[in-house]
Protein backbone atom coordinates (compact mmCIF):
# COMPACT_ATOMS: atom_id res chain seq x y z
CA UNK A 1 0.00 0.00 0.00
CA UNK A 2 1.28 3.75 -1.16
CA UNK A 3 -0.02 6.31 0.56
CA UNK A 4 0.67 9.87 -0.03
CA UNK A 5 2.35 12.48 2.96
CA UNK A 6 -0.55 15.50 1.39
CA UNK A 7 -3.61 13.07 1.16
CA UNK A 8 -5.29 16.43 -0.15
CA UNK A 9 -2.88 17.02 -2.51
CA UNK A 10 -1.04 14.13 -3.46
CA UNK A 11 -1.37 13.18 -6.92
CA UNK A 12 0.21 10.09 -8.57
CA UNK A 13 -0.25 8.69 -12.31
CA UNK A 14 -1.02 5.20 -14.14
CA UNK A 15 0.81 5.16 -17.72
CA UNK A 16 -1.21 3.79 -20.59
CA UNK A 17 -4.46 2.34 -18.61
CA UNK A 18 -6.85 0.40 -20.98
CA UNK A 19 -10.04 1.91 -21.20
CA UNK A 20 -13.66 1.11 -22.77
CA UNK A 21 -12.58 -2.92 -22.57
CA UNK A 22 -14.22 -4.99 -25.31
CA UNK A 23 -16.25 -1.59 -26.55
CA UNK A 24 -15.30 0.36 -29.62
CA UNK A 25 -13.80 3.13 -27.84
CA UNK A 26 -11.44 1.06 -26.11
CA UNK A 27 -7.96 3.17 -25.99
CA UNK A 28 -4.77 3.34 -23.54
CA UNK A 29 -4.35 6.97 -21.72
CA UNK A 30 -2.09 7.90 -19.00
CA UNK A 31 -4.38 8.62 -15.51
CA UNK A 32 -3.22 10.45 -12.75
CA UNK A 33 -5.09 9.57 -8.90
CA UNK A 34 -5.36 10.42 -5.91
CA UNK A 35 -5.50 8.98 -2.24
CA UNK A 36 -3.69 5.37 -1.80
CA UNK A 37 -2.58 3.02 -4.61
CA UNK A 38 -2.30 -0.78 -3.36
CA UNK A 39 -0.93 -3.30 -5.42
CA UNK A 40 -1.54 -6.85 -5.71
CA UNK A 41 -0.11 -9.50 -7.93
CA UNK A 42 -2.66 -11.60 -9.31
CA UNK A 43 -2.02 -14.10 -11.82
CA UNK A 44 1.01 -12.83 -13.13
CA UNK A 45 -0.29 -9.44 -13.56
CA UNK A 46 -0.12 -6.31 -10.99
CA UNK A 47 -3.61 -4.91 -10.33
CA UNK A 48 -3.93 -1.19 -9.29
CA UNK A 49 -5.80 -0.48 -6.67
CA UNK A 50 -7.06 2.98 -5.92
CA UNK A 51 -8.40 3.20 -2.31
CA UNK A 52 -10.30 6.47 -2.19
CA UNK A 53 -13.46 8.26 -0.29
CA UNK A 54 -16.85 7.71 -1.91
CA UNK A 55 -17.14 11.66 -2.48
CA UNK A 56 -13.97 11.74 -3.91
CA UNK A 57 -14.92 8.96 -6.22
CA UNK A 58 -18.27 10.14 -7.07
CA UNK A 59 -15.88 13.47 -8.76
CA UNK A 60 -14.67 11.88 -10.83
CA UNK A 61 -17.32 8.95 -12.07
CA UNK A 62 -19.77 11.88 -12.58
CA UNK A 63 -17.00 13.70 -15.06
CA UNK A 64 -15.79 10.50 -16.90
CA UNK A 65 -19.70 9.98 -17.18
CA UNK A 66 -20.67 13.61 -17.67
CA UNK A 67 -19.47 16.35 -19.30
CA UNK A 68 -19.01 19.50 -16.61
CA UNK A 69 -21.61 22.03 -18.72
CA UNK A 70 -24.41 19.73 -18.18
CA UNK A 71 -27.43 20.79 -16.25
CA UNK A 72 -26.81 21.46 -12.82
CA UNK A 73 -29.99 19.18 -11.98
CA UNK A 74 -29.08 16.65 -13.87
CA UNK A 75 -25.29 16.65 -12.44
CA UNK A 76 -26.66 16.38 -8.96
CA UNK A 77 -29.79 13.51 -10.04
CA UNK A 78 -26.76 11.72 -11.53
CA UNK A 79 -24.42 12.07 -8.38
CA UNK A 80 -27.10 10.96 -6.02
CA UNK A 81 -27.77 7.78 -8.55
CA UNK A 82 -24.20 7.06 -8.54
CA UNK A 83 -23.41 7.43 -4.86
CA UNK A 84 -26.46 5.38 -4.22
CA UNK A 85 -25.14 2.64 -7.11
CA UNK A 86 -21.37 2.38 -5.54
CA UNK A 87 -23.33 2.08 -1.78
CA UNK A 88 -25.74 -0.30 -2.48
CA UNK A 89 -22.97 -2.20 -4.25
CA UNK A 90 -20.12 -2.20 -1.07
CA UNK A 91 -23.67 -3.53 0.90
CA UNK A 92 -24.13 -6.02 -1.09
CA UNK A 93 -20.00 -7.26 -1.35
CA UNK A 94 -20.45 -7.47 2.53
CA UNK A 95 -23.50 -9.51 2.77
CA UNK A 96 -22.23 -11.89 0.58
CA UNK A 97 -18.43 -12.13 1.60
CA UNK A 98 -20.07 -12.71 5.33
CA UNK A 99 -22.61 -15.53 3.42
CA UNK A 100 -22.40 -18.87 1.36
CA UNK A 101 -24.78 -17.70 -1.87
CA UNK A 102 -24.24 -17.41 -4.52
CA UNK A 103 -25.60 -16.09 -8.03
CA UNK A 104 -26.74 -17.86 -10.44
CA UNK A 105 -25.63 -16.21 -14.20
CA UNK A 106 -25.97 -18.66 -16.02
CA UNK A 107 -28.61 -21.49 -17.30
CA UNK A 108 -27.66 -23.18 -20.04
CA UNK A 109 -29.81 -26.64 -22.02
CA UNK A 110 -30.00 -28.08 -25.36
CA UNK A 111 -32.30 -25.68 -26.29
CA UNK A 112 -31.06 -22.46 -24.02
CA UNK A 113 -28.22 -20.04 -23.36
CA UNK A 114 -29.50 -17.83 -21.01
CA UNK A 115 -26.86 -15.61 -19.34
CA UNK A 116 -26.70 -12.35 -17.60
CA UNK A 117 -23.24 -10.41 -16.30
CA UNK A 118 -23.44 -8.73 -12.69
CA UNK A 119 -20.68 -7.21 -10.41
CA UNK A 120 -20.63 -10.43 -8.30
CA UNK A 121 -16.96 -10.60 -9.75
CA UNK A 122 -15.07 -8.51 -8.07
CA UNK A 123 -13.83 -10.10 -4.73
CA UNK A 124 -10.57 -7.74 -3.99
CA UNK A 125 -11.91 -4.30 -4.53
CA UNK A 126 -15.41 -2.62 -4.65
CA UNK A 127 -15.95 -1.55 -7.95
CA UNK A 128 -13.59 -1.72 -11.39
CA UNK A 129 -12.64 1.54 -13.21
CA UNK A 130 -13.99 0.45 -16.49
CA UNK A 131 -17.57 0.83 -17.86
CA UNK A 132 -18.52 -2.87 -15.97
CA UNK A 133 -18.77 -1.21 -13.03
CA UNK A 134 -18.78 2.86 -13.61
CA UNK A 135 -16.03 4.34 -15.85
CA UNK A 136 -13.40 5.73 -13.21
CA UNK A 137 -10.59 7.73 -14.89
CA UNK A 138 -8.98 9.30 -11.51
CA UNK A 139 -8.50 12.96 -11.32
CA UNK A 140 -7.86 13.13 -14.98
CA UNK A 141 -11.01 14.62 -15.55
CA UNK A 142 -12.12 15.87 -12.08
CA UNK A 143 -11.30 19.23 -11.97
CA UNK A 144 -15.19 20.39 -12.94
CA UNK A 145 -16.03 23.07 -10.43
CA UNK A 146 -19.71 22.25 -11.31
CA UNK A 147 -19.51 18.64 -10.35
CA UNK A 148 -17.57 19.57 -7.19
CA UNK A 149 -20.45 21.53 -6.66
CA UNK A 150 -23.20 18.50 -7.51
CA UNK A 151 -21.20 16.05 -4.95
CA UNK A 152 -20.42 18.54 -2.42
CA UNK A 153 -24.23 19.90 -2.41
CA UNK A 154 -25.53 16.41 -2.19
CA UNK A 155 -23.25 14.64 0.04
CA UNK A 156 -24.27 11.76 1.72
CA UNK A 157 -27.77 12.18 -0.20
CA UNK A 158 -28.35 8.00 -1.94
CA UNK A 159 -32.16 6.93 -3.21
CA UNK A 160 -33.71 5.12 -0.94
CA UNK A 161 -37.04 2.35 -1.07
CA UNK A 162 -38.71 0.86 1.92
CA UNK A 163 -35.63 1.89 4.08
CA UNK A 164 -32.32 0.36 1.94
CA UNK A 165 -30.50 1.80 -0.52
CA UNK A 166 -31.69 1.63 -3.95
CA UNK A 167 -30.14 -0.15 -6.63
CA UNK A 168 -29.94 2.40 -8.84
CA UNK A 169 -29.08 1.69 -12.17
CA UNK A 170 -28.88 3.73 -15.50
CA UNK A 171 -28.33 3.47 -19.32
CA UNK A 172 -27.83 6.10 -22.27
CA UNK A 173 -31.52 5.72 -24.00
CA UNK A 174 -34.01 3.76 -22.68
CA UNK A 175 -35.87 4.12 -26.75
CA UNK A 176 -38.60 5.54 -24.96
CA UNK A 177 -39.51 3.16 -22.38
CA UNK A 178 -37.30 2.40 -19.42
CA UNK A 179 -37.05 -1.65 -19.21
CA UNK A 180 -37.37 -3.70 -16.06
CA UNK A 181 -34.78 -5.01 -13.55
CA UNK A 182 -35.57 -8.87 -14.21
CA UNK A 183 -35.71 -8.74 -18.26
CA UNK A 184 -31.92 -7.80 -17.99
CA UNK A 185 -30.47 -9.55 -14.32
CA UNK A 186 -31.30 -11.96 -11.52
CA UNK A 187 -35.11 -12.65 -11.83
CA UNK A 188 -35.97 -10.42 -8.85
CA UNK A 189 -38.63 -7.74 -8.76
CA UNK A 190 -37.42 -4.37 -7.53
CA UNK A 191 -40.65 -1.80 -7.39
CA UNK A 192 -38.30 1.16 -7.73
CA UNK A 193 -36.67 -0.38 -11.47
CA UNK A 194 -40.27 -1.05 -13.06
CA UNK A 195 -41.81 -0.07 -16.45
CA UNK A 196 -41.75 3.77 -17.16
CA UNK A 197 -42.78 6.02 -20.26
CA UNK A 198 -40.35 8.26 -21.00
CA UNK A 199 -42.75 11.04 -21.42
CA UNK A 200 -44.84 13.47 -19.47
CA UNK A 201 -48.14 12.47 -20.36
CA UNK A 202 -49.28 8.99 -20.02
CA UNK A 203 -52.13 9.62 -21.63
CA UNK A 204 -50.18 10.49 -24.48
CA UNK A 205 -48.73 7.60 -25.08
CA UNK A 206 -50.21 4.25 -27.01
CA UNK A 207 -46.77 2.14 -26.88
CA UNK A 208 -48.81 -1.38 -25.69
CA UNK A 209 -47.80 -4.15 -24.09
CA UNK A 210 -44.36 -4.23 -25.75
CA UNK A 211 -43.97 -7.69 -24.34
CA UNK A 212 -46.63 -8.18 -27.46
CA UNK A 213 -44.40 -8.81 -30.56
CA UNK A 214 -47.05 -6.83 -32.83
CA UNK A 215 -46.80 -3.52 -30.60
CA UNK A 216 -42.85 -3.96 -30.16
CA UNK A 217 -42.81 -4.09 -33.89
CA UNK A 218 -44.47 -1.34 -34.03
CA UNK A 219 -43.14 1.10 -31.23
CA UNK A 220 -39.50 0.21 -32.66
CA UNK A 221 -40.85 1.07 -36.34
CA UNK A 222 -42.23 3.94 -34.95
CA UNK A 223 -40.77 7.32 -33.57
CA UNK A 224 -43.09 7.96 -30.26
CA UNK A 225 -42.61 11.10 -28.32
CA UNK A 226 -40.10 10.80 -25.50
CA UNK A 227 -38.05 12.81 -23.51
CA UNK A 228 -35.09 11.00 -24.76
CA UNK A 229 -36.31 11.21 -28.37
CA UNK A 230 -34.00 13.94 -29.74
CA UNK A 231 -31.42 15.02 -31.79
CA UNK A 232 -30.21 17.91 -30.14
CA UNK A 233 -26.73 17.69 -30.26
CA UNK A 234 -25.86 20.26 -27.46
CA UNK A 235 -27.80 17.87 -25.01
CA UNK A 236 -26.39 14.67 -26.56
CA UNK A 237 -22.81 16.00 -25.62
CA UNK A 238 -23.72 16.24 -22.17
CA UNK A 239 -24.47 12.75 -21.04
CA UNK A 240 -21.74 10.99 -24.24
CA UNK A 241 -18.80 12.21 -23.07
CA UNK A 242 -16.34 12.37 -26.52
CA UNK A 243 -19.23 11.68 -28.25
CA UNK A 244 -18.94 11.62 -31.87
CA UNK A 245 -21.73 13.08 -34.29
CA UNK A 246 -21.35 9.83 -36.94
CA UNK A 247 -23.40 8.09 -34.35
CA UNK A 248 -26.03 10.10 -32.71
CA UNK A 249 -29.11 7.77 -34.38
CA UNK A 250 -29.78 5.46 -30.98
CA UNK A 251 -33.14 6.40 -30.20
CA UNK A 252 -33.69 4.56 -33.37
CA UNK A 253 -31.06 3.00 -35.38
CA UNK A 254 -30.62 0.56 -38.27
CA UNK A 255 -27.70 -1.99 -39.00
CA UNK A 256 -27.12 -4.42 -41.65
CA UNK A 257 -25.34 -7.61 -41.85
CA UNK A 258 -24.73 -10.04 -45.21
CA UNK A 259 -25.17 -13.97 -44.65
CA UNK A 260 -21.37 -14.54 -44.37
CA UNK A 261 -20.72 -11.25 -42.02
CA UNK A 262 -23.40 -12.72 -39.73
CA UNK A 263 -22.64 -16.14 -39.31
CA UNK A 264 -19.03 -15.85 -38.66
CA UNK A 265 -19.43 -13.35 -35.87
CA UNK A 266 -22.23 -15.41 -34.26
CA UNK A 267 -20.01 -18.43 -34.82
CA UNK A 268 -17.02 -16.17 -33.32
CA UNK A 269 -18.73 -14.63 -30.18
CA UNK A 270 -20.69 -17.50 -29.23
CA UNK A 271 -18.39 -20.32 -29.50
CA UNK A 272 -21.20 -22.08 -31.68
CA UNK A 273 -20.75 -23.24 -35.31
CA UNK A 274 -24.83 -22.16 -36.56
CA UNK A 275 -23.97 -22.84 -40.05
CA UNK A 276 -25.41 -20.18 -42.58
CA UNK A 277 -28.09 -18.27 -40.47
CA UNK A 278 -31.77 -18.86 -41.81
CA UNK A 279 -33.43 -16.65 -39.31
CA UNK A 280 -33.19 -15.26 -36.30
CA UNK A 281 -37.18 -15.05 -33.85
CA UNK A 282 -38.11 -12.94 -30.77
CA UNK A 283 -39.18 -15.63 -28.37
CA UNK A 284 -39.23 -12.93 -25.34
CA UNK A 285 -39.15 -9.56 -25.04
CA UNK A 286 -39.48 -7.34 -21.58
CA UNK A 287 -41.11 -4.25 -21.29
CA UNK A 288 -39.34 -1.88 -23.23
CA UNK A 289 -39.67 -4.17 -26.31
CA UNK A 290 -35.72 -5.44 -25.77
CA UNK A 291 -35.15 -8.80 -26.44
CA UNK A 292 -34.53 -10.95 -23.04
CA UNK A 293 -34.13 -14.29 -25.25
CA UNK A 294 -33.27 -14.66 -29.01
CA UNK A 295 -34.11 -17.82 -30.71
CA UNK A 296 -31.14 -18.54 -33.56
CA UNK A 297 -31.78 -20.92 -36.75
CA UNK A 298 -28.48 -21.84 -38.61
CA UNK A 299 -28.41 -24.81 -40.83
CA UNK A 300 -26.31 -26.76 -38.37
CA UNK A 301 -27.89 -25.96 -35.26
CA UNK A 302 -30.47 -24.15 -33.38
CA UNK A 303 -30.50 -22.23 -30.30
CA UNK A 304 -32.40 -19.58 -27.99
CA UNK A 305 -29.62 -17.37 -26.22
CA UNK A 306 -30.71 -14.58 -23.72
CA UNK A 307 -30.45 -12.27 -21.91
CA UNK A 308 -30.14 -8.69 -23.87
CA UNK A 309 -26.49 -8.43 -22.76
CA UNK A 310 -25.32 -12.07 -24.32
CA UNK A 311 -27.87 -11.08 -27.48
CA UNK A 312 -25.86 -7.65 -27.80
CA UNK A 313 -22.52 -9.53 -27.49
CA UNK A 314 -23.35 -12.39 -29.93
CA UNK A 315 -24.85 -9.47 -32.61
CA UNK A 316 -22.30 -7.34 -32.81
CA UNK A 317 -18.16 -6.93 -33.02
CA UNK A 318 -18.24 -5.04 -29.48
CA UNK A 319 -21.96 -4.26 -28.12
CA UNK A 320 -24.82 -3.67 -30.29
CA UNK A 321 -26.61 -0.65 -28.97
CA UNK A 322 -29.45 -2.39 -27.35
CA UNK A 323 -31.80 -5.77 -27.81
CA UNK A 324 -34.90 -3.89 -28.67
CA UNK A 325 -34.42 -5.01 -32.27
CA UNK A 326 -36.49 -6.11 -35.43
CA UNK A 327 -34.82 -8.38 -37.78
CA UNK A 328 -35.24 -8.19 -41.64
CA UNK A 329 -34.25 -10.75 -43.67
CA UNK A 330 -33.22 -9.69 -47.29
CA UNK A 331 -32.39 -11.07 -50.21
CA UNK A 332 -33.76 -14.65 -49.71
CA UNK A 333 -32.80 -17.39 -51.89
CA UNK A 334 -33.40 -20.88 -51.32
CA UNK A 335 -34.71 -19.92 -48.03
CA UNK A 336 -31.26 -18.72 -47.00
CA UNK A 337 -31.06 -14.80 -46.17
CA UNK A 338 -28.58 -13.04 -48.54
CA UNK A 339 -28.54 -10.60 -45.49
CA UNK A 340 -30.40 -9.35 -41.92
CA UNK A 341 -31.99 -5.69 -41.43
CA UNK A 342 -32.16 -4.57 -38.06
CA UNK A 343 -33.99 -1.72 -36.45
CA UNK A 344 -33.19 -0.82 -33.00
CA UNK A 345 -34.68 1.83 -30.37
CA UNK A 346 -32.20 2.82 -27.31
CA UNK A 347 -28.58 2.15 -26.38
CA UNK A 348 -27.79 0.15 -23.30
CA UNK A 349 -30.01 -2.25 -21.21
CA UNK A 350 -32.51 0.88 -20.35
CA UNK A 351 -33.23 0.25 -16.76
CA UNK A 352 -33.46 2.78 -14.40
CA UNK A 353 -32.62 6.16 -15.44
CA UNK A 354 -32.53 6.90 -19.08
CA UNK A 355 -29.72 9.63 -19.23
CA UNK A 356 -30.33 11.51 -22.44
CA UNK A 357 -34.29 11.76 -21.59
CA UNK A 358 -32.50 12.92 -17.79
CA UNK A 359 -30.56 15.45 -19.95
CA UNK A 360 -33.86 16.75 -21.83
CA UNK A 361 -35.74 16.88 -18.59
CA UNK A 362 -32.86 18.93 -16.62
CA UNK A 363 -33.21 21.19 -20.04
CA UNK A 364 -36.98 21.83 -19.58
CA UNK A 365 -37.11 22.60 -15.91
CA UNK A 366 -37.42 19.61 -14.02
CA UNK A 367 -35.52 19.14 -10.58
CA UNK A 368 -33.43 16.39 -9.90
CA UNK A 369 -35.92 15.10 -7.44
CA UNK A 370 -38.66 15.33 -10.14
CA UNK A 371 -35.99 13.60 -12.69
CA UNK A 372 -35.37 10.91 -9.97
CA UNK A 373 -39.36 10.34 -9.21
CA UNK A 374 -39.61 9.83 -12.75
CA UNK A 375 -37.48 6.85 -13.30
CA UNK A 376 -37.40 5.16 -9.89
CA UNK A 377 -41.26 5.25 -8.72
CA UNK A 378 -41.80 5.04 -5.09
CA UNK A 379 -38.18 5.91 -4.51
CA UNK A 380 -37.28 8.84 -2.10
CA UNK A 381 -33.89 10.94 -2.03
CA UNK A 382 -32.46 10.07 2.21
CA UNK A 383 -29.49 11.89 3.29
CA UNK A 384 -26.69 8.90 5.03
CA UNK A 385 -24.11 11.42 6.05
CA UNK A 386 -22.91 14.99 6.45
ZN1 LIG B 1 -16.64 -3.90 -12.43
ZN1 LIG C 1 -35.54 7.39 -22.42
Amino acid sequence: MLEPQDPVHGRFTLREVVIGIGFHWEQKEDQEFQGALKLILTRGEIQGINVISVEDYLISVISSEMRGDSSPELLKAHTIISRSWLLAQIEKQDALAGSNDSYELEHRTEEEYIRWYDREDHELFHVCADDHCQRYQGTTRSHNPEVVKAVRGTTGEVLEYGGRICDARFSKCCGGVVEEFQYCWEPVLHPYLKRVEDHPDLAKVQSGDLKVEANAVKFIQGSPEAFCNTTDAGLLRQVLNDYDQSSSDFFRWELSYSQEEIASLIREKSGVDFGQILDLVPVERGESGRLVRLKIIGTKKTLIVGKELEIRRWLSSSHLYSSAFIIVKEQVKDGVPGSFLFRGAGWGHGVGLCQIGAAVMASQGYTHGEILNHYFIGASIKKRYE
